[in-house]
């Protein structure tokens, strides 16, 4: 049978992949011919932030080589746009005069950024971020100039905004509205994105509107309609997108924003359809790849015969790739009289997670600083599920009990989307690891295309291969990077510091070439905290590299006042101590007293400048409830009292807390202790709990009582408080040395395995050198309010208010 002649115009990605598609449905039935404007084969267009960045390379972001153009007989014509569409002859002719004939013809001429059209726009040095072209002129330019001004707070003016920065720029961010990325983030989000980007070194001009760019033959500044100049060598116009649609409007099709099609992409204008961010399906434009492949996936079956379900629309999720930037967004933003909402923020760590709920469904989603949830989040957006029946702390953190990621994985329904870009499922992916025996997520990604776009999933695909290859996982393969300022996994870095011997925070980010050399939020505290787990006796603190609240040594509270929370070892005080306490409360005017959690006192409402000498009236130690150390050591009052009881418990407790308080550790670490199996200090749900028993203790391991719930393992029973002592400190050592930055026991005895750190613990060899490497760090901490007591620097830099 002859074949068909399909011609498309554009070689970008949503045509290619439509091509894909049909090549998968029906390799035979078409002679295809693709026409390109740029030189390139088809690209990753979504990764040009990332080359911009400095992640990768042009090279690398090539998706269909000639190669494959070849291998599937298509002809390619690049660097040869077609000018005009012949519809009654059906015939295209190129810029070039080349004439091609076409039974079905498909348009998928994308979009052009848009460039503000004020006077000056039309200078050198002004460009858009939509192409390779684009990007290499950025990377030229940056070689030789310092100072960048990008148009636009949106998703693709940060993402440049950021690699600008990482060229070695300095670089203003223009935006017209009070707050950034209006359209995916509410105020509250908007503030914690603007605060981590400062961070890292831009400049934000807000409510700005730009009336003209200044310069002679090049640009050299811009001006603003409040009359205002800031001087530019480069201006990036990142500001929205045009769809190219003028070939078709000349063609006589039906043009509105795009080129309006119905539900299989057919134009007003027999066999010829289009695809993409040119398209217009039912009055909305796309920007995003996730519904243009679902577009070229229903096109290709129609043009295959197949009778696909036709295209009913796409909700959108979005992302940023920006290192440091972890933030998700769909559906609506706002909320109004008909939704309700339900919204955490946590401004210590930079989270702040808001859901929207109408009519007992999702209607809209924006995660800021913690987006894990955001795949499963979107899944209940897009199915509408009802939610009226799960409280809200079930909808943002998932089904209870599921901790560790294989947890997460495991309790996945198959249906569950995991690479939202190219719409494949946790089933899709199970099935092709089992089917074709991968191993790598490389393999994944080349199967079925999860991750093969923004790659933001890829953590995601990996978590599922562990959880179906089970012992079969080679955790070698797979590495993560510890942010986006790098791609050195937690391994590389320790490895590096090691064999380079660096010493602080500044070197490892310098030698290491990190993207962004002040680092982030994620990376700084993380690098810190390994640089002293490995020179155990002689690391000096990089303070500033810490989180906020252990900046401070208090906990900042929701009000901008902080906490104080004196040590009491073991929950043990004396009336000495509770008057002191009194005293206090009363001098200071502190608003709240509050018996804590962990049988400590809090003083809460306490004002910035208040603290030095507040600590200094106490004359006690912190009680360290703000850092990741050990925070308390719960204990029963245990067999001084209670008739019930078979251990000092309370003993044990002071014991272990005057061992390891101020230890820097992961994440944070919380002990109990019971004297009998009642357990009244709650021993099973701690990152270590005692339990004892006639003639001894039971060591339990890894426990959480908090929104991850897990029962502790029992490790092991055991004798004396001397071996209680030693074998906890060569598990508090260990942990400090295998687990990730911010991993609690929980998940890190998941990952490692607990019979794999029973072996560990069970050889005394390995215990007693973990014991000198734990002892030799001990002895290293100071306590952190006598040293601010005494120091005005650190007064003056921390705790007075300017
Ligand atoms: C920097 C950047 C970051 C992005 N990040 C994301 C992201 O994180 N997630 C996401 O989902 N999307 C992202 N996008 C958007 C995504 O890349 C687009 O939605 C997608 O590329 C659109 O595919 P398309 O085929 O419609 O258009 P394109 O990929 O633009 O392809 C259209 C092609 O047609 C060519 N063309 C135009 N006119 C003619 C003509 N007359 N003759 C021949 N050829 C012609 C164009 O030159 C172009 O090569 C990003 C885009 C950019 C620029
Ligand atoms: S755990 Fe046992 S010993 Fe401790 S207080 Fe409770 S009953 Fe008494």
């Amino acid at each position: 049978m002859e074949k068909k002649k399909l011609v498309m115009i554009g070689n970008g990605m949503a045509g290619v992949r439509t091509i894909e598609e049909l090549l998968k449905v029906a390799p035979e039935q078409f002679e295809i011919t693709i026409f390109g404007k740029e030189p390139h084969p088809n690209y990753n267009r979504i990764q040009l932030s990332t080359v911009l960045q400095g992640d990768t390379n042009i090279k690398d972001i090539i998706m269909n080589d000639w190669q494959w153009y070849e291998d599937n007989n298509i002809q390619l014509f690049t660097n040869e746009p077609i000018a005009k569409i012949d519809a009654q002859q059906k015939q295209v002719v190129s810029d070039q005069g080349r004439v091609v004939n076409y039974d079905e013809l498909i348009i998928a001429t994308g979009s052009r950024s848009f460039i503000l059209p004020i006077p000056g726009s039309d200078k050198q040095g002004v460009v858009g971020f939509r192409d390779i072209a684009d990007c290499e002129e950025m990377i030229q330019t940056a070689k030789h100039n310092k100072k960048a001004v990008v148009i636009g707070g949106g998703l693709l003016g940060l993402e440049a905004a950021r690699g600008l920065l990482n060229l070695g720029m300095t670089v203003d961010v223009v935006h017209l509205m009070p707050h950034l990325m209006e359209r995916q983030l509410d105020a509250a989000a908007a503030k914690l994105l603007k605060n981590e980007l400062e961070q890292q070194g831009m400049n934000f001009l807000m409510e700005k509107k730009t009336t003209e760019i200044l310069g002679e033959d090049r640009v050299t500044g811009l001006r603003f309609s409040d009359n205002t100049e800031v001087e530019a060598d480069l201006i990036v116009m990142a500001l929205g997108i045009v769809p190219n649609i003028q070939l078709g409007k000349d063609s006589g099709l039906y043009v509105n924003r795009a080129i309006v099609v119905n539900d299989y992409m057919e134009t007003n204008v027999n066999n010829v359809y289009a695809v993409g961010e040119c398209a217009e399906h039912r009055e909305i434009t796309y920007g995003l790849v996730a519904p243009l492949y679902e577009q070229g996936k229903v096109l290709a079956e129609h043009l295959a015969g197949k009778q696909p379900k036709p295209y009913e629309g796409t909700i959108v999720g979005t992302q940023l790739k920006v290192s440091g930037v972890d933030l998700f967004s769909a559906g609506e933003i706002y909320e109004d009289e008909t939704t309700k909402s339900i919204i955490v923020q946590n401004e210590f760590d930079g989270v702040y997670k808001k859901i929207l709920i109408r009519n007992n469904s999702l209607a809209g989603i924006v995660l800021y600083g913690d987006t894990k949830d955001g795949n499963r989040l979107f899944n209940m957006l897009t199915s509408q599920e009802d939610v009226s029946g799960m409280t809200s702390v079930n909808i943002l953190q998932g089904t209870c009990g599921a901790v560790d990621n294989s947890g997460d994985v495991a309790s996945m329904p198959d249906s569950e989307l995991v690479c939202g870009c190219n719409g494949v499922t946790k089933g899709t992916i199970v099935s092709a690891i089992k089917e074709q025996n991968l191993t790598s997520v490389e393999q994944v990604s080349g199967c079925t295309n999860a991750g093969r776009s923004c790659g933001r999933c890829k953590p995601m695909v990996a978590d599922i291969l562990a959880y179906t290859l089970g012992d079969q996982f080679d955790q070698t393969k797979q590495k993560t990077a510890i942010c986006g300022c790098t791609t050195l996994s937690r391994e590389d870095v320790i490895d590096e510091i090691k064999a380079k011997g660096l010493q602080t925070v500044k070197e490892v980010m310098n030698v290491l070439e990190w993207k962004n050399e002040e680092g982030c939020s994620k990376c700084r505290p993380a690098v810190n905290y390994y640089l002293g787990m490995i020179y155990a006796d002689e690391y000096r603190d990089a303070r500033d590299s810490r989180l906020v609240n252990e900046k401070m040594h208090a906990n900042i509270q929701k009000d901008g006042t902080y906490s104080v929370v004196p040590r009491m070892y073991g929950g043990v005080t004396t009336a000495e101590d509770l008057k002191k306490i009194a005293e206090v409360a009363e001098k200071y005017n502190v608003p709240l007293v509050k018996l804590t959690g962990g049988q400590r006192i809090g003083l809460f409402g306490v004002k910035k400048q208040d603290l030095p000498a507040m600590w200094e009236d106490l004359g006690m130690p912190s009680g360290y409830a703000y850092g990741k150390t050990l925070r308390t050591v719960k204990t029963c009052v245990g067999a001084t009292f209670c008739r019930f009881g078979t251990q000092d418990s309370m003993g044990l407790g002071i014991d272990l807390e005057k061992k390891f308080e101020r230890l820097d550790t992961p994440h944070k670490v919380k002990m109990g202790v019971s004297a009998c199996p009642r357990n009244c200090a709650e021993a099973g749900i701690k990152d270590l709990g005692f339990v004892g028993i006639d003639g001894g203790w039971e060591i339990y391991v890894a426990g959480n009582g908090g929104v991850d719930l897990r029962a502790a393992d029992l490790l092991c029973t055991v004798k004396t408080k001397e071996k209680v002592m030693d074998i906890s400190s060569a598990f508090i050592q260990y942990y400090r040395e295998t687990a990730n930055y911010l991993e609690r026991t929980a998940p890190w005895i998941e990952r490692m395995g607990f019979d794999h750190i029973k072996e560990v613990l069970e050889d005394e060899n390995a215990r007693k050198l973990l014991n000198e490497r734990l002892d030799k760090t001990l002895k290293r901490y100071n306590e952190p309010w006598q040293e601010a007591i005494e120091s005005k620097e650190i007064q003056d830099k921390y705790y007075v208010t300017r």
